[in-house]
């Protein structure tokens, strides 16, 4: 069901649910000072009640009520990317119900970069919004993928395609040196030279106590088995499905998808991908390994959810 931005607004202050466009894929929006609203995204995504939700915000003043207190680091990451894919981790201000945290002494903020998304927010306030997806299955990127997760009866607000496609970078800044949790299209890079100072990127797989608890979850995940592969096929096979990136090779198999060196538009398309293999049943999904360079700064990002897709 599509509702406009008024109508989601009224609803989330009664303390339902409404799936929202971001930049990055469209959330699973509750009101987040409002405990018994926040459960019900956890429901009906069936998520584990530790994996804690990110706070979305309109306004920088919303952040005093949230965090116990706004380090420096967060004004200048905020100053130099807000709106926009990043989520920091800030200690927790006690007036956030503690189902939103899992628990945790921290929280995790960040403003989106969507109209839609921004006004609504100026009417709620803060929302906490986890992918509109059921757990465990791909992100979703268009309306079309919340409906096949959730059926119709669902609130959506529609706000057309998301740009970015992958989920943001999340960086904890309750230490000396931050860390990168989870990698988004902001990267290592971009963060350093906004902070001058060294950033950890978390280059394993799943660690025994994770720091994010989201990041041992398997996440992501088409039906189709996802594979990398180093080299394409000089025939490809019919029960597979080919992302490729090389620009060395011209295709004409509907099954191979060719992105010629355009890391964004291969993030942008990627659960959709795993979606559309999904419908045409195919058993495979190829993906060609990413170059070990720097290129683009979403290629961190992009490894990530494919590592995981295929893990
Ligand atoms: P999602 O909403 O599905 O994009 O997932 C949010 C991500 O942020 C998950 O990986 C969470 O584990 C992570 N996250 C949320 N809050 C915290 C927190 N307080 N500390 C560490 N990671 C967090
Ligand atoms: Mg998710």
């Amino acid at each position: 069901m599509i509702v406009d931005v008024l109508k989601a607004s009224k609803m989330i202050q009664k303390g339902d649910v409404v799936a929202i466009p971001t930049e990055t894929v469209y959330g699973l929006a509750a009101d987040a000072m409002n405990a018994e609203a926040v459960k019900k995204t956890f429901q009906l995504k069936k998520r584990p009640a530790d994996n804690p939700l990110i706070v979305h915000i309109s306004d920088l003043d919303q952040l005093d009520s949230i965090a116990k207190t706004v380090p420096p680091a967060a004004r200048k990451l905020a100053d130099a990317f807000w709106p926009g894919p990043i989520t920091l981790v800030m200690a927790k201000d006690a007036r956030v119900p503690d189902v939103v945290t899992g628990g945790l002494g921290t929280v995790a903020v960040r403003m989106p970069d969507h109209q839609m998304a921004l006004h609504l927010i100026r009417l709620t306030g803060p929302l906490t919004a986890p992918s509109a997806n059921r757990s465990g299955r791909p992100s979703p990127t268009r309306v079309s993928h919340i409906t096949e997760d959730f059926g119709n009866q669902l609130a959506i607000l529609d706000g057309g395609d998301c740009k970015i496609g992958l989920e943001s970078t999340v960086l904890d800044i309750t230490s000396k040196t931050p860390k990168i949790l989870r990698p988004g299209a902001i990267s290592k890079e971009m963060i350093e030279k906004i902070l001058e100072t060294n950033v950890q990127e978390r280059v394993g797989e799943y660690e025994e106590k994770p720091s994010s608890p989201g990041v041992k979850y398997s996440h992501y995940k088409p039906k189709a088995r996802v594979i990398w592969i180093s080299t394409i096929p000089d025939s490809v096979n019919n029960s597979t499905y080919y992302l490729i990136h090389s620009d060395s090779k011209e295709f004409k198999q509907t099954n191979v998808i060719g992105y010629r060196g355009n890391f964004e538009k291969m993030a942008r398309e990627l659960y959709d991908q795993f979606r559309t293999a999904d419908h045409l049943a195919y058993s495979f999904i190829a993906v060609e390994s990413l170059p070990a360079n720097k290129i683009s700064p979403v290629l961190s990002a992009l490894r990530d959810r494919i590592n995981r897709a295929a893990g």
